[in-house]
């Protein structure tokens, strides 16, 4: 039986987040090292120059300057930008990613 304590760190050893990044965000900067960068235009609200939108390519995390959206990982991130519940956002990501 599958266990949902256990799947959100499947997702989290399997899923780099600079991989997340890279397929999500079309207009984020080619990433110089790790930490945070420059995620391009903020998929959260109707942005129209990059520049506020960061990503952190070691946690997932990401925040908006302009707008305010925030979260601590890359399942956050689905959640938010999809709407989704935690649970729904896991699943999401599982079928994606093929985990
Ligand atoms: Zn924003």
């Amino acid at each position: 039986m599958k266990s949902f304590v256990r799947t959100p760190q499947n997702i989290k050893s399997n899923i780099s987040p600079v991989d997340f990044f890279r397929a999500e965000l079309s207009t984020m900067q080619s990433p110089r090292g790790n930490g945070w960068c420059n995620g391009g235009i903020c998929p959260f609200h109707s942005d129209k120059r990059a520049g506020s939108f960061r990503v952190n390519l070691e946690t997932g995390a990401f925040i908006c300057y302009s707008c305010g959206t925030k979260g601590r990982d890359i399942i956050a991130f689905i959640q938010k930008r999809d709407g989704l519940s935690f649970t729904e956002a896991v699943q999401k990501l599982t079928n994606e990613w093929g985990l």
